[in-house]
This record gives C-alpha cells, structure tokens and sequence, in this order.
C-alpha cells in the first residue's frame, strides 16, 4: 500500500504541492490527472524517492520512503517522464546496465523476463537510438520492470506517441496491471478512462477529487432538462430527484432535475407529465463526458504556479 501524508514542496517561492494526500491500494491502477504544472512529476519523484518533500511523508507498506531509500527502490519501477535512454546502446546492453546497477543477481533471466514482458525481444540488438518512439517507451518500461517491483510509477507513458503506439502501451500498462499496483501521470483523460479504475485529479499543488471513474461521472451527475406547460410547480418534480428552476417564459417553466445516481428517468418522467396533462415543450438529458468534468475540476485555469506572496 502506498500512503501520502500532506506533501508541501516548495521550489524556492513556488509552492508546488500544498498539502496532497491519497492511499493506494495494493492492485489497483490509479490515474493520477491534471493540467500542466500541476504538481504531477513532483508528486511522483517525492513518491520514488527522488526527490525529498518540504513536508510531510510518504509511506511504501508502512516504511517510510525517506528512511529507506534501497528497499524503497527495490519494490517500485519508475518510468520518469523522459527516460534517461543512452543512444548509443543496444538495448541488451542498455537494460544489462540497468540491472547491474540494481544489483540483481540472475540478469540474463531478468532481461529476458522483462523484454518479452515489453515485446521488445526482437529489438534487444538494436542501438536505442534507431528505436522508435513506441519502442523506446517500452524499453523505457522494461528499465522500470527490470527487478520485477511490486509497485509501478509511471509518468505520462504514452506522450509524444501516435495513437497506435498509444494502444500498445496502454495494453502493456494494463497487462502489467493485473499483478502490480499502479500510478500513472497523464493529463489525457481518455488515457485515464480506459486504462484505470480509480483517478486522482490534481491541480495547482491539491487533489480535488479522488474516486472511480464510474463515480466521478455520476457524482457530477447528469441531469434531464424540461421545460413544460401545465398545472405544476417545479416541486412537483421532486419525487424523480434534485429539481433546479431554470426560469419562466411565455407562461411555460424550465427546470432541471438532477437523479439520484446513475437513474436514467427519462421514460418515468415523461409517463407522469402525460398522466398530469402537463405539455412537454423541451426534454432532453444532459451529457457530462470526462472531459467536461476535468475542465470544471480544474477551471483550465492551469499552468505554472505564481510565486507565493
Ligand atoms: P507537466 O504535466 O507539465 O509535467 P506536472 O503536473 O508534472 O506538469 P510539476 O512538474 O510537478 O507539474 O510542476 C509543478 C509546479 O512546480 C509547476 O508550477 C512547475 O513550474 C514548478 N516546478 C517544477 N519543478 C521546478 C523546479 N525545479 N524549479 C522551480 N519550479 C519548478
């Protein structure tokens, strides 16, 4: 389980994070969103043990990051936003280097292991230069997954990629989900919906809002916007749920009604006004996609932090 506790970082007046809290649990795949500049890469290097906090800590199963830097390295894989790849390498010869430095003791297995895990068995002669993009990444994964970590940190994994590269990853991401726990940065949020059960949105330094996507959606439910002509106030609907006045004209009302979850009252709502001899002028229920619910999350107002005063 990973557990953060009130992180604040500053960068001298810049205050990057301010106050971020959140648990992961063991297996889950967590979509970590939000804007440019959030606080998404600092999140993640103080997590890595990267980089330290100004305040507050983070715990890997209940060992404290900052106290124990080599085990803490031992059971996460890091995928920094740009991989620290060396051109001039094979690919065998790049991830033979990497497992030396971890120290592991059986590196052929481990390579082995880690490439085929990454499809990437067919390229471990090539210089990573002459690699593209969507092959990089994953030798970029297969660095990450080298010591066979229970925990994964991944920080925007398929930017720069083409869609088809993109779906690739996004497989390989989920394929390695099924047995380690996940965090993954992005701020595309259809990465998010297809990839991950659970998202935390960050934005300017705090989470505003950590939950299933099935219920991020519907927390910020749609509603069924009428407007109508007849003998009843916009009370009358409250037995299908939240009732918002929207105003009067011409004699007819306009109200929204928000349901209680995910109910879809379309057909009740339209048997009852027939039954009450109320006339429909307008009926129709809303559409709330991510997208729309990220923009109101963090009032696209994004990008670098202001000095503090
Ligand atoms: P992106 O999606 O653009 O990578 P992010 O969500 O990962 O953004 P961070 O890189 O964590 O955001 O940055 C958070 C804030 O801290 C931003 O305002 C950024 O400008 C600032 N920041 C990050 N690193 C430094 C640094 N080394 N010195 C000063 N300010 C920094």
């Amino acid at each position: 389980m990973i557990t953060v506790e009130s992180l604040y970082k500053d960068y001298g007046n810049i205050r990057a994070l301010d106050g971020v809290s959140f648990e992961v649990e063991k297996g889950e795949i967590v979509g970590f969103l939000g804007p440019n500049g959030a606080g998404k890469t600092t999140t993640m290097q103080i997590i890595t043990g990267f980089m330290d906090p100004t305040e507050g800590r983070v715990l890997i199963d209940d060992l404290d990051v900052l106290h124990h830097p080599i085990e803490i390295k031992r059971r996460i894989g890091y995928l920094p936003e740009t991989t620290p790849l060396y051109d001039d390498l094979t690919v065998y010869d790049f991830l033979d280097f990497v497992a030396s430095v971890r120290r592991l003791s059986n590196r052929r297995t481990a390579i082995k292991e880690a490439s085929e895990r990454c499809g990437i068995t067919d390229v471990l002669g090539r210089s990573i230069g002459t690699l593209s993009k969507g092959y990089r990444q994953r030798v970029g994964l297969a660095q990450a997954i080298i010591h066979d970590p229970d925990i994964l940190i991944l920080d925007e994994p398929t930017s720069g990629l083409d869609p088809i590269q993109i779906g690739e990853i996004r497989e390989l991401i989920k394929d390695l989900g099924r047995e380690k726990t996940v965090i993954l940065s992005t701020h595309i949020l259809t990465e998010v919906e297809q990839t991950c059960g659970r998202v935390i949105v960050i934005n300017r330094g705090r989470i505003v809002a950590d939950s299933p996507i099935r219920e991020l959606k519907t927390g910020l439910s749609q509603g069924l916007r009428i407007s109508y002509r007849g003998p009843l106030s916009p009370e009358g609907f409250e037995r299908f749920g939240r009732v918002e006045p929207l105003g009067e004209e011409d004699g007819s009302i306009r109200i929204r009604i928000v349901p209680p979850a995910e109910e879809d009252i379309r057909e009740e709502v339209y048997r009852f006004c027939k039954g009450e001899d109320i006339v429909l002028l307008e009926f129709y229920r809303e559409e709330r996609s991510l997208e729309s619910i990220f923009r109101e999350l963090t009032d696209e107002t994004s990008g670098d932090r202001k000095e503090r005063a």
